[in-house]
């Protein structure tokens, strides 16, 4: 499993990590290429969870209540489309950016 870091764009192989911090949801990695901190924003991770177990317990009250069927059947597609789009939103993005190197001399060459 990789993933890419959302500061220098490198790929990084998950077993190369050798810094995290925090627990659970709150858990932030760092970058070995870069050394900034990324770590996955929890409301976003928290949304995502809900919606999931919303979603399981509405197709389960779905099928095993008959007068909730058409109901939960419609709660459980808006409960899909939750969980969709906070995946799409769950990725890691920069807590702690590393401190930058100041490149204005080496800029000003190209002018
Ligand atoms: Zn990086």
């Amino acid at each position: 499993m990789g993933l890419v870091c959302s500061h220098c764009h490198k790929n990084m192989s998950v077993a190369k990590i050798e810094e995290k911090r925090g627990e659970g949801l709150a858990s932030q990695i760092r970058c070995y290429h870069c050394q900034a901190w990324l770590g996955k924003n929890v409301r976003i991770a928290q949304v995502k969870m809900l919606s999931f177990y919303l979603l399981v317990g509405l197709l389960i009250l779905g099928y095993v209540v008959e007068q909730f069927e058409v109901m939960s059947y419609m709660l459980a597609a808006m409960m899909g489309m939750a969980l969709i789009i906070s995946h799409f939103m769950d990725q890691v993005h920069t807590i702690e950016a590393p401190e930058q190197e100041d490149v204005s001399d080496q800029l000003k060459k190209y002018r």
